[in-house]
């Protein structure tokens, strides 16, 4: 039988929710759901002066959202691998580095802060690739006992061992190896106790039966450090799969200062994206079915996932493909459900405290099936709730011409006569409106609508007038017949 499937997702909380984070965990949950396996929360939160206050609860509340909730994690602990957080797993390091420092696959080194940089120096001035030149390596137990009795501050330092080569079959990549030769002995518990990066991630993947990690391309040279620490320790590594980087349309790698992206998940959030848009996205940003679909609920994606078919070439992050996903998902909104989706950025924005409820309904459906987003709403509605409308660019040009008074004149005498304004006796009147003066097309409705809105595009002119209603309606034909 195969072993059971365990992956994890294992951000530091010093920031909120990427794009990048959230992908990397998308494909981990993917990859553990269509095998039945567990989605595991881990934090790594050594890094203490970059942790931010709420970066924990920030990651999970947004992964929450996006429908990615883990089997285990901090709040959801299985006893037999807790804690979940890196800082609370300080002994089970030290347990480890204790084991490798008696076996001699590691060593205190007690080279100080400037001694290392002067050495750093000296190779990049020779030329040659810096890495820890080993002072420290060959101390006799006296040495080192000598200079802990006097208190002197040490790393604990991975004696990498000669002549080896580290090869692996990434899921992604394919074959991919390193030689140890590259590697300078790497310090795997700093000066203050507190394991670093490469160190801890070996302990955790093995102790909570990690068997398979998707993660950035970023650590692909991690690897072989890690692999080594497998190799010491006498463990299996898991399965490695590196994905491709995120790039912008310019063909860049997307960084957390470019503000042309939107980049952390809470921003689609807060503009009222689709959650189930949003995980759709997300998944073909690097993955890509077989075939042409490319709307697919959770489940399907759960079914249809194969880390085969993760790109070897970095995924661009493409706006059209999401404001056309997005736009999908909220086409397939009912009515009511677009009006749930709509409504609190139109509260936020405008006073609705004397609109009907079927009045608002009625603006969403206007606007519903061009919508990606929630918040995209509330530009687009500005001219039902402005007291005074300003013509665009465009629109002042149009009105230059000369006859564009003569169907609002027409138009004006129609609906003075009416009660309340309705789709249907509106259309009547634009038709009769067309009957009496003669003008058709863009020379009849574009005035209308410039008179009534400002701009020159927009939903269906019924729908326009029965929203403004009568009284707004007959105000700005008003405006602009005595201008
Ligand atoms: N904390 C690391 C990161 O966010 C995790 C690396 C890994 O998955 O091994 O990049």
């Amino acid at each position: 039988m195969m072993e059971k499937v365990r992956v994890r997702y294992a951000p530091s909380p010093t920031g909120h929710l990427h794009i990048g984070g959230a992908r990397t965990a998308l494909f981990n949950y993917l990859f553990a759901k269509h095998y039945q396996g567990d989605f595991i929360f881990r934090l790594e939160d050594t890094d203490v002066e970059r942790n931010i206050v709420g970066g924990e609860e920030s990651q999970l509340e947004n992964l929450a959202w996006l429908g990615i909730v883990p089997d285990e994690s901090p709040y959801r602990p299985n006893p037999k691998y807790a804690p979940y957080r890196q800082m609370e797993r300080l002994d089970i390091y030290r347990h480890y580095a204790q084991w490798l420092l008696e076996q001699g696959y590691a060593y205190k080194c007690f080279c100080t802060q400037e001694m290392l940089e002067q050495e750093h120096e000296r190779q990049v001035s020779e030329g040659i690739a810096p890495r820890y030149n080993g002072r420290c390596a060959f101390l006799s137990p006296e040495e080192v006992a000598l200079k802990e009795a006097q208190g002197q501050p040490y790393t604990i330092r991975l004696r990498v061992p000669e002549n080896k080569t580290y090869a692996f079959e990434d899921m992604i990549r394919g074959h991919v190896s390193f030689e140890s030769r590259d590697i300078g002995d790497w310090v795997i518990v700093k000066a203050n106790g507190i394991p670093t990066y490469n160190f801890a991630v070996v302990i955790d993947d093995h102790c909570m039966d990690i068997t398979h990690v998707f993660r950035g391309e970023e650590h692909l040279s991690n690897t072989p450090k890690q692999l080594m620490l497998y190799d010491l320790l006498g463990w299996k590594a898991p399965q490695y799969g590196h994905m491709t980087l995120i790039v912008n349309e310019n063909r860049k790698k997307l960084s957390k200062r470019d503000e042309s992206i939107m980049q952390f998940v809470s921003q689609y959030r807060d503009e009222g994206y689709i959650p189930e848009a949003m995980f759709n996205f997300l998944a073909l940003l690097g993955w890509s079915p077989e075939g042409e679909q490319e709307i697919f609920s959770k489940e399907e994606l759960i079914q249809h996932f194969n880390e085969k078919r993760l790109s070897r070439s970095p995924s661009m992050f493409d706006r059209d493909k999401l404001t056309w996903v997005s736009n999908r998902y909220m086409k397939d909104k009912s009515i009511q459900e677009a009006v749930e989706w709509c409504l609190p950025f139109l509260k936020e924005a405008y006073d609705l405290s004397h609109r009907s409820s079927e009045w608002i309904q009625m603006l969403v459906e206007t606007y519903h099936a061009q919508l990606s987003y929630g918040k995209e709403i509330v530009p687009l509605v500005s001219y039902f709730f402005e007291q005074e409308i300003t013509l665009d660019e465009e629109a002042q040009q149009f009105m230059l011409q000369e006859d564009v008074k003569k169907p609002l004149l027409a138009l004006r005498q129609y609906i003075e006569k009416m009660d309340v304004l309705t789709k249907e006796n509106v259309k009547e009147s634009i038709k009769k409106v067309q009957q009496e003066t003669l003008v058709k097309g863009k020379m009849l409705y574009m005035p209308i609508r410039i008179a009534l809105t400002g701009q020159m595009h927009g939903p269906d002119l019924s729908s326009i007038l029965t929203l403004l209603g009568k009284e707004t309606v007959l105000k700005r034909l008003d405006r602009t017949l005595l201008s």
